[in-house]
């Protein structure tokens, strides 16, 4: 048991080295070192130091103690991470920049334009694109489906559900193919490479193909090259229109 240069046993006692007194038990002994004003203790590394200055270096510079550089009294945490909470929370310190700001709200900010900053969710993403298409998800839902009161996000959230069947319209998947075919803009997005059998949909920007409209959909509403499809003149934009008509 190693108890440091002022403390020690010598078989059958425990000795205070700089007050010379004995202790018949370790815990007799670390209740001196705690109540004692005539030298100081470390609790979590049960270390007597002869003055609180030189307990203060070594809570400095030790790896066991982390101490906020900016709280009035020392402060002193177990571990880097726990200090480094604390930076964040009590000093709005953003620990990728080694900035600190004056307020929530600054550090906020901060964390909004640099670290594209989700505030809805508190989710980072590596770009200002990411984020956009990512807060997408936090919008209210306002599409309705086409052949029932249902609300979906997104039109690919409607599609799935008319793909499933369990649209009251019972419009299935076939019947929703069909339609997409049938519009005049389908040459735009339906591939006619008939690979196995199979004919697939295109998206007209990147030539990716997919089995499924809702597929196509959801693709244009992640990838923001191929979005423009979904607005305006945009062949899935009319697309959806005409379902829309051909269910109602
Ligand atoms: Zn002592
Ligand atoms: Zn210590
Ligand atoms: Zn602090
Ligand atoms: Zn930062
Ligand atoms: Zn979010
Ligand atoms: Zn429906
Ligand atoms: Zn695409």
């Amino acid at each position: 048991m190693d108890l440091g240069p002022y403390l020690a046993f010598d078989g059958v006692n425990y000795i205070c080295t700089i007050c010379e007194r004995t202790f018949s038990s370790e815990t007799a002994l670390y209740a001196h070192c705690r109540s004692t004003s005539r030298h100081s203790w470390c609790e979590r590394c049960s270390r007597v130091f002869i003055s609180l200055q030189a307990r203060n270096s070594h809570l400095q510079g030790s790896k066991k103690h982390y101490i906020c550089p900016k709280c009035p009294h020392v402060q002193d945490f177990k571990a880097f991470q726990e200090l480094q909470d604390h930076l964040v929370e009590s000093h709005y310190f953003c620990p990728d920049c080694k900035l600190y700001y004056s307020s929530f709200d600054k550090l906020q900010e901060h964390d909004i334009a640099r670290h594209h900053l989700c505030i809805t969710c508190g989710d980072y993403f590596a770009n200002k694109n990411n984020l956009q298409m990512h807060q997408q998800k936090h919008q209210p839902r306002t599409m309705e489906c086409y052949g029932c009161y249902r609300c979906f996000k997104t039109i690919s959230g409607v599609l799935i559900h008319l793909e499933s069947g369990s649209c009251v319209s019972e419009v299935t998947e076939e019947e929703l193919d069909d339609i997409a075919r049938e519009c005049y803009q389908s040459g735009k997005y339906i591939y006619t490479g008939f690979e196995g059998g199979e004919w697939l949909y295109r998206c007209p920007s990147c030539d990716y193909t997919f089995a499924k409209l809702s597929a196509l959909y959801q693709h244009a509403e992640d990838v923001l090259l191929c979005s423009s499809l979904l607005s305006g003149d945009g062949c899935l934009a009319k697309l959806a229109r005409f379902i829309a008509r051909s269910l109602q």
